[in-house]
């Protein structure tokens, strides 16, 4: 009888966003075979109805055909957060879209994780360091990433949504784990992957078996909550900063014309009066 309660305690409902793609139907499978409550919410838009249906029908399964970036609401206690487009053919397809699902999608799951009191793991990627300066990558080290070009809405979408879960876990005490994901390969993976076989074949990349992934989610998610450290309150204020505004000049002929000391002073001016006029209005 203890031994059923403990198993009790351990089997959780689950939500894995994303679940009918590649990633994700293992993940599922996994859970699965914990003995968890699994839900997948996918909107097929990458995934297939042919990754989870042996699981379609089992009482423990749930599918659901919903787009994230509309709210959920339903209860669990964990969310695998894995919906979006991975590989660049699938998220350069509808660019807007990618950015939608990344931040408001995002944004709709850690809602949900607020509102349940439940624990959120993002499946972000290696390619938040963009095009790294440094080998190999650090967590620390903050990315080269190109804001405009054609793969920012995959890669900054992953940014804020990074960004997002930190907010969220800061302001609200959401539990948040990210893992940066590398190229990950394995059965179900999409046939026009497009992440292999590119330009001159010169480029270099990690690459893992998916049932490594699968391991490295799950001891994430389930990992105790590391001590709170307090910090500066100018954490990652930069050191140095200088824009480089040839183009502006050339282009605009546009270059800065107030002197330092001058703004200054106007800025001064500005706070001097507008102290005075709320002690005005204090007074009144
Ligand atoms: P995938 O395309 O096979 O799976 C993504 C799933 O998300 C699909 O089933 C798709 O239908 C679903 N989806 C997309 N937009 C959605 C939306 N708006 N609402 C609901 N569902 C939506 O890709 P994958 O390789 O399994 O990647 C899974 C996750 O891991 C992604 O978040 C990806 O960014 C991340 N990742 C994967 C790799 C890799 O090598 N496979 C590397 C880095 C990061
Ligand atoms: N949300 C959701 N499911 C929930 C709870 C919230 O999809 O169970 C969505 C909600 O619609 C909102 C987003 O998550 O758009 C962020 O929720 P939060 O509570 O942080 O913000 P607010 O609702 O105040 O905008």
């Amino acid at each position: 009888m203890k031994h059923r309660v403990n198993m009790l305690e351990r089997e959780k409902r689950i939500l894995v966003t994303g679940g009918a793609g590649f990633v994700g139907s293992h993940l599922v499978d996994r859970l699965m075979i914990e003995g968890h409550e699994v839900t997948v919410v996918d909107n097929f838009f990458t995934g297939r109805k042919r990754n989870v249906e042996h699981w379609i029908g089992h009482e423990n399964f749930e599918l659901i055909n919903h787009d994230i970036v509309n709210p959920l609401f339903i209860e669990v206690d964990q969310i695998y957060h894995l919906a979006s487009p991975a590989s660049p053919p699938n998220y350069m397809y509808n660019p807007v879209k990618t950015i939608k699902t990344n931040t408001i999608g995002t944004n709709n799951m850690l809602g949900l994780a607020k509102r349940v009191r439940g624990r959120l793991l993002l499946a972000s990627t290696s390619e938040v360091y963009g095009d790294p300066e440094i080998h190999p990558q650090p967590e620390e080290y903050w990315g080269h990433v190109n804001p405009i070009g054609p793969r920012a809405c995959y890669d900054e979408g992953k940014r804020v949504a990074e960004t997002m879960c930190y907010a969220y876990a800061k302001q609200d005490g959401i539990q948040v784990r990210v893992a940066r994901i590398f190229n990950t390969f394995g059965p179900r993976m999409h046939m026009n992957d497009g992440r292999v076989v590119y330009g001159e074949g010169q480029q270099t990349r990690s690459f893992q078996y998916v049932s490594d992934l699968v391991d490295g989610l799950v001891k994430l998610m389930n990992r105790g909550t590391s001590k709170i450290v307090k910090k500066p309150a100018m954490q990652d204020d930069p050191k140095k900063r200088k824009p480089d505004i040839t183009k502006a000049k050339n282009y605009l002929n546009w270059s800065p014309q107030v002197p330092m000391l001058e703004g200054i002073n106007r800025t001064i001016e500005y706070f001097f009066n507008e102290l005075r006029r709320s002690k005005h209005s204090e007074r009144n």
